[in-house]
């Protein structure tokens, strides 16, 4: 009971920090990116405290809940976030989000440390705070939506702030018109960008893989995204899902997950006829990357992860198991893959 009460009162705080974070963005863009990382540091260890309250001390083992309740401890570090939803609740935010959370908090740091008199009108100092808001925005609407439905009590409020943000993009047009020859270069080469899931503008520069999968870097706000196209399974109609394979189709609503991805990208004549000719690379694979089991299917020379979205040119089976797996598989036979135990964990169910 507790527990649910400081969940939903430290949630409520992150919200109304990250509202406060980009509403006051024009007159005080200092004080929005303290708030506006102050609220992504509270909705991680929102999900920590989902887990168990003392995962937000930054010593758990002298975690003391009188004193937690009167707020006399010292919580922990971004990165001590990261590792512990990682280690201990089995959720890893993914190095994209972290690098873009870091790169907040960094800004921070530094506001907080070194006094920028004329901040206010230092409109290239404003467009990358507003970059910076945009890429994180973009791994924490996406985190909150997954994260096991825990916040969903506060769909409201979530999309009250991709609201916001949507609004706090226009900060970033003067950047954008400053790209137009650039992008209109690239536009001629045949590379025409695509809009960026970060910040909205047509300036994601796309590098295709192949025909259906395609790398972007958005020159705007530097976010980069991996895109598939593929048509729904359950509408046929075609959609774009990007970084990872649970996603919801745009038309029809419907969930959208790795295996569905998978279903889509095999080529599956040509997997038919290979494995009938004993080529095994065709076979499902599991990811190195992510865990994956069976969610790396061949695209032309490489390998694509339908969960995590990584791509690798080098398959191997493992010593153990004989599946086959992205990743390091030197020393398998004893130790597995992200499918079996190997030797050593054999023996010891043994
Ligand atoms: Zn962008
Ligand atoms: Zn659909
Ligand atoms: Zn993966
Ligand atoms: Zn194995």
């Amino acid at each position: 009971m507790m527990q649910d009460d400081i969940f939903d009162s430290l949630t409520r705080n992150a919200f109304d920090f990250l509202l406060r974070g980009i509403a006051e963005f024009d007159k005080n863009p200092k004080y929005s990116v303290i708030h506006f990382c102050a609220a992504v540091e509270m909705l991680l260890k929102a999900r920590l405290m989902k887990e168990h309250w003392s995962l937000i001390v930054s010593k758990p083992e002298q975690a003391n809940l009188a004193k937690f309740m009167a707020g006399d401890f010292s919580s922990i570090t971004l990165e001590e976030a990261r590792a512990r939803l990682r280690d201990v609740v089995g959720e890893d935010i993914g190095d994209d989000a972290y690098g873009s959370f870091r790169a907040l908090a960094n800004h921070r740091n530094k506001m907080v440390h070194f006094f920028h008199p004329e901040m206010e009108s230092d409109d290239g100092a404003k467009a990358q705070i507003v970059a910076e808001h945009c890429r994180s925005w973009f791994h924490l609407h996406r985190l909150l939506s997954g994260w096991g439905g825990y916040f969903h009590d506060f769909a409201g409020e979530i999309a009250r702030a991709d609201l916001a943000m949507k609004a706090h993009r226009k900060y970033l047009s003067a950047k954008f018109k400053a790209l137009k020859t650039e992008l209109a270069k690239v536009r001629k080469a045949g590379n025409t960008p695509r809009a960026c899931s970060a910040c909205g503008f047509k300036a994601a520069v796309p590098k295709d893989l192949d025909s259906q999968i395609a790398s972007l870097h958005c020159v705007v706000c530097d976010h980069t995204e991996t895109q598939v196209e593929i048509n729904c399974p359950h509408c046929s109609k075609p959609i774009v899902i990007a970084n990872e394979g649970y996603a919801t189709c745009k038309h029809c609503d419907m969930p959208i997950k790795p295996e569905d991805l998978a279903d889509a990208l095999i080529d599956h004549a040509a997997a038919h006829s290979a494995i009938a000719d004993g080529d095994v690379r065709w076979e499902p694979a599991n990811c190195g990357a992510c865990e994956g089991y069976h969610t790396v299917v061949k695209r032309g020379d490489g390998y694509f992860c339908t969960n995590c979205f990584d791509i690798s040119y080098h398959i191997e089976q493992c010593g153990w198991c004989n599946d086959l797996n992205t990743g390091d598989m030197e020393y398998s036979y004893s130790t597995g893959c992200s499918h079996c135990d190997g030797k050593v964990g054999w023996e010891r169910d043994d």
